[in-house]
């Protein structure tokens, strides 16, 4: 229902091992990502990271 997200370009990102996250996007490992729900993506677009933060907090 969600999928992991870059915070700079906002691809798609795969789990690294060991460490963080891979952006294929950016070709480079952060160890933070956005999560970004699919069946919210379409009114998250103009407020994603209020609403990702949000849900983050709460979960
Ligand atoms: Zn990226």
């Amino acid at each position: 229902m969600c999928y992991r997200a870059c915070k700079t370009c906002n691809k798609k990102v795969t789990e690294a091992i060991g460490f963080g996250y891979w952006c294929e996007a950016c070709q480079k490992n952060d160890e933070e990502c956005n999560l970004r729900y699919i069946m919210n993506a379409k009114i998250s677009d103009a407020s994603g990271e209020a609403w990702v933060s949000t849900l983050n907090d709460q979960a």
